[in-house]
């Protein structure tokens, strides 16, 4: 494992301060297999001077904080003998004040120390226009002027064409979730960065000492296989379940995205399956209203957890009394899944 002593000894520090507020220790069971929930790092995005996106009424590092922390809570509701780690339950990430590269590299080592089974980043999408709306201008008709047009003698008066023009309230449409992963590494291609499409949510910058993670590095790349040949498909399959929750629930879905954004990169660095969720567009002012809203938090909660439960069914085959009752061996996940959406 790769650190540099500097960020060993604040995430040393951090680490100390954050097993404090973990969950239980999942109980020894060496008769069955690790559950693929047993320990799940509960990520809030941003943090410290990272505020992350702008909306009207919130910042979304407050707003990611607050659904992560509630996540975490009925995370271990449902499923008891998971232990919820945390990489922030505060405004700042590890109680110091780093800037956001950091802080990313912190909870990739955060994850790896801790031996996390699932890594769940929670974030807000952004556009990069004015959050809520913008006025411009168009041209309604137009009407004639009478001008001065010359000097001195010269001077005569002309009649011009001019337009007539109105303000009018474009609205920031966009809204709706989508969840990244990070895409697999693609045999024999050198791997590389590419830059975020427009998005205000990937814009902030932080030091400009930093260097980016080197994606052809040795340990980069096995790293990548390791991902590509583990992770990946587990990340697909959570990142698809927590879309199509967010559907059944009425949002609009972009789907699953495989992204290689610098700014993404943590999911690649924790060795574990790992999303990013982009819970709602914090520029839309409806949208926004309800990621800060009671009800909207406890939605998006109970569509990720139900996302969940279907996930370690999938990968851990259906409850034995599921298949008691009903004799067969095959048995669809989303018919014995209690719905728990919160819609009842
Ligand atoms: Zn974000």
């Amino acid at each position: 494992m790769m650190r540099k002593p500097v960020t060993l000894l604040l995430f040393v520090a951090g680490l100390a301060g954050l097993l404090s507020f973990t969950g239980k220790t999942p109980p020894g069971d060496p008769g069955r297999p690790k559950s693929v929930l047993a320990t799940i790092v509960v990520d809030a995005g941003h943090g410290g001077p990272a505020r992350g996106a702008k909306g009207l009424i919130s910042y979304e590092a407050d707003v990611a904080l607050a659904i992560s922390l509630k996540l975490g809570q009925r995370i271990q509701e449902v499923f008891p003998d998971t232990r919820v780690v945390y990489t922030r339950t505060s405004d700042t990430v590890f109680g110091v004040n780093v800037d956001a590269r950091t802080a990313n590299r912190m909870r990739a080592e955060l994850a790896n120390e801790v031996k996390g089974d699932l890594f769940l980043s929670i974030h807000c999408n952004a556009t990069p226009q004015k959050a809520g709306g913008w006025y411009a201008k168009r041209v309604v008709g137009h009407t004639t002027k009478t001008v001065t047009v010359g000097k001195g003698a010269k001077k005569k008066k002309k009649t011009v064409r001019v337009p007539i023009y109105e303000n009018y309230w474009v609205k920031n449409e966009r809204h709706g979730t989508e969840t990244y992963i990070w895409a697999a590494d693609r045999s024999g291609v050198k791997s590389t960065f590419i830059k975020p499409e427009e998005s205000a949510e990937f814009t902030e910058d932080s030091g400009t000492a930093y260097v980016a993670p080197d994606l052809n590095s040795p340990e980069a790349r096995i790293r990548a296989q390791l991902y590509e040949k583990k992770f990946f498909g587990k990340s697909l399959t959570l990142g698809n379940m927590v879309e199509e929750e967010f559907a059944k629930a009425g949002r609009l879905s972009g789907g699953v995205k495989q992204r290689n954004w610098e700014q993404i990169w943590v999911l690649q660095a924790t060795g574990m399956p790992s999303i990013l969720v982009e819970t709602g567009f914090i520029t839309n002012e409806e949208e926004e209203k309800y990621l800060n809203s009671e009800q909207g938090q406890a939605e998006i909660v109970e569509n990720i957890v139900t996302a969940l439960k279907r996930y370690k069914e999938a990968l851990e085959g259906a409850p034995a009394r599921a298949e008691i009752t009903t004799g067969t061996t095959h048995v669809d996940s989303t018919v014995v899944t209690p719905d728990t959406s919160g819609k009842q």
